[in-house]
């Protein structure tokens, strides 16, 4: 996290504009990252080669949300073999939510793609998302059409979660996950709000823009367990 984080959130403008100036990636793919040191490797080798077949510039933009493992050496071990992967490292543990919201705020891509470090969502769907995006949608959202292997108690409480923000706000957030493709303009719209603590499943439907929706079955985790 910035280290300047006492003073409070930095006002919009200067947040929107640390992130505008564009290299030439057309691509950003975003992953938080907590406690996955043992299939990182594994998880961005598979990722990679989806990216790869794209033929389109990309960078990896990893946030290390304060693991305890060797997640961080693991990236750094990495790096060496990897030029386009970029990465950054809380001092703790902050949540999945602070961690998405640092990933936009370092990403440089024409258009983004947010997704988990668990190989939970499944890489082959970025061709159509990106096929999507270039057909004109701002946001691509993967839906979950089966849920996939989840505890009782995790099912009911997500269900009972999307039940409540469906009635608070108004959007239907059932099936919604956080495996998104962001048009640069839509991620600039993300982070010019005066949110600091985000909701980014939330937030990302109610700045509006043109979705489209894919729909995906949750395949089971990598290896390990979720941190949920
Ligand atoms: N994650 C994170 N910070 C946390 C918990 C999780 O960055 O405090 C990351 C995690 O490494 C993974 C993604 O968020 O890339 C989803 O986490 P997890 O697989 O544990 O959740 P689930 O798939 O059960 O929703
Ligand atoms: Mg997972």
């Amino acid at each position: 996290m910035d280290e300047n984080d006492d003073d409070g959130p930095p006002p919009p403008a200067a947040r929107w504009e640390k992130n505008t100036p564009m290299s030439d990636v057309t691509l950003s793919v975003i992953i938080p990252l907590y406690r996955e040191g043992r299939h990182l490797a594994e998880s961005l080798g598979v990722i990679r080669r989806h990216l790869d077949a794209l033929n389109e510039t990309y960078e990896f933009c990893l946030v290390d949300d304060g693991s305890d493992d060797d997640t961080w050496q693991v990236i750094n071990t990495l790096s060496q073999s990897m030029p386009q992967l970029r990465a950054i490292r809380f001092s703790r543990n902050f949540g999945k939510e602070a961690a998405l919201a640092a990933g936009l705020e370092i990403s440089r891509g024409r258009a983004m793609i947010i997704m988990d470090g668990d190989l939970q969502h499944p890489p082959e769907l970025i061709p159509r998302m990106v096929g999507l995006w270039t057909e004109g949608n701002e946001i691509v959202d993967a839906v979950k059409s089966e849920r996939g292997r989840e505890s009782a108690l995790y099912k009911f409480l997500a269900t009972a979660f999307n039940a409540l923000m469906c009635r608070l706000s108004g959007f239907d957030l059932h099936g919604a996950s956080d495996f998104k493709l962001l048009d640069r303009r839509a991620a600039d719209a993300w982070l010019r709000l005066r949110e600091n603590r985000t909701f980014y499943r939330g937030i990302t439907e109610w700045i509006g823009f043109r979705h489209a929706r894919l729909p995906f079955v949750v395949p089971s985790r990598a290896d390990g367990k979720s941190a949920w």
